[in-house]
């Protein structure tokens, strides 16, 4: 069994995770993230500025092909007005998040970069995860004011990876997490549980793969099939996948920020506490205005479509005091880099 107070090797952990009880396996990795993190759960606002996607992939609700999807952008100035309004409520920390949308050239999000910096006195956090770009691209997002960089490699297995993001490479997405650590960037990555055609295998090979990569921060959600997808068709996974990885996560890189993502919470009203408690410290408030997050839809259902930042925050605060945590507006920087 992996001892909180030394550094297990990934052998240990896994063979640890192979015979515990998903009980046992999150009570070893919320005690550890306590010791690490404490009982705060830090809160990041989301902005999904874009629905429009160039890419195709098999289980995305906002992929290209989906003609049912109601496509909108957030221009620039009412993406500052929504980080001025999360600023003021305490926020110090925002993600931009969208589909690849060629509308939105490096410059322009260089621009909005710039304008967020400005906006929030330089003392606020800025996440992108809108994909694939060239190395020159992320210096130049770099440069601009971006902290942070969120790019999930989806599955470790290759094939299948080969076979869900069509005209995409595995190599070309795990390269791109090596120029975003190169450049000074907190990285982020992480990966589905429950792909049709997932083993076992693959889930602790997904984890490993976090680990090696040495992630500042992972996100790992549930895959729910999606309709208007090629994979709508496809069996709903438990949410256990996605627990007891986020359990698995947190052993094996316990300085990591790892959020208890939207997802879990869409397939089980209590899906981001039970994340919580497998040793996630993270929860991102979604601030992307209500007339549009409705058509955000990567998969169906989502949670909070009809709430405003401030509910949504309040709602936060309330049900992680119910498992006797506490929310926080720190910037929640990579322990990593010893800020
Ligand atoms: N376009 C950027 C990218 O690909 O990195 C960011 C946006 S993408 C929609 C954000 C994440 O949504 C993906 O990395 C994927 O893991 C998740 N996602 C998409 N479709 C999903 C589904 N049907 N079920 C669960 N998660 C899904």
């Amino acid at each position: 069994m992996p001892d909180n107070n030394r550094d297990n090797t990934a052998e240990d952990i896994i063979n640890f995770y192979k015979t515990a009880s998903t009980d046992e396996l999150c009570k070893r990795a919320a005690s550890l993230c306590e010791s690490i993190h404490g009982k705060e759960i830090i809160l990041r606002g989301l902005i999904e500025f874009t629905n429009y996607c160039s890419q195709d992939c098999l289980y995305c609700g906002i992929r290209k092909s989906n003609k049912n999807a109601v496509r909108y952008r957030i221009d620039k100035d009412e993406i500052i007005k929504i980080v001025s309004m999360g600023y003021n409520a305490g926020l110090r920390t925002f993600v931009l998040q969208g589909g690849e949308d060629p509308y939105y050239t490096a410059d322009k999000i260089c621009r909005i970069l710039e304008q967020i910096k400005k906006k929030t006195e330089y003392k606020a956090s800025v996440t992108l995860s809108i994909g694939v770009k060239s190395r020159k691209t992320y210096r130049k997002f770099r440069e601009a004011g971006a902290d942070r960089y969120l790019i999930r490699f989806e599955t470790s297995d290759r094939e299948l990876y080969q076979s869900i993001k069509i005209n995409s490479s595995f190599e070309k997405r795990i390269a791109a997490i090596h120029d975003i650590k190169e450049l000074g960037y907190e990285a982020g990555s992480g990966y589905m549980t429950g792909l049709p055609g997932e083993t076992e295998e693959t889930r602790i090979n997904n984890a490993l793969l976090c680990r090696k990569l040495e992630l500042d921060m992972v996100g790992v959600g549930p895959f729910i099939p999606s309709n208007n997808t090629p994979l709508a068709a496809s069996p709903k996974m438990p949410l256990e996948y996605a627990i007891r990885a986020t359990a698995l996560l947190r052993l094996l890189l316990p300085k990591a920020h790892i959020p208890a993502t939207t997802a879990a919470g869409t397939i089980d009203q209590h899906g981001r506490e039970k994340m919580v408690r497998a040793g996630a410290n993270i929860l991102m408030p979604n601030l992307t205005p209500v007339e549009v997050k409705k058509h955000y839809l990567l998969y169906p259902d989502k949670i909070c479509l009809d709430e405003n930042a401030n509910e949504i925050i309040k709602g936060l605060g309330e049900r992680m005091s119910a498992i006797d945590r506490k929310i926080s507006f720190s910037r929640g920087s990579a322990l990593r880099l010893g800020k």
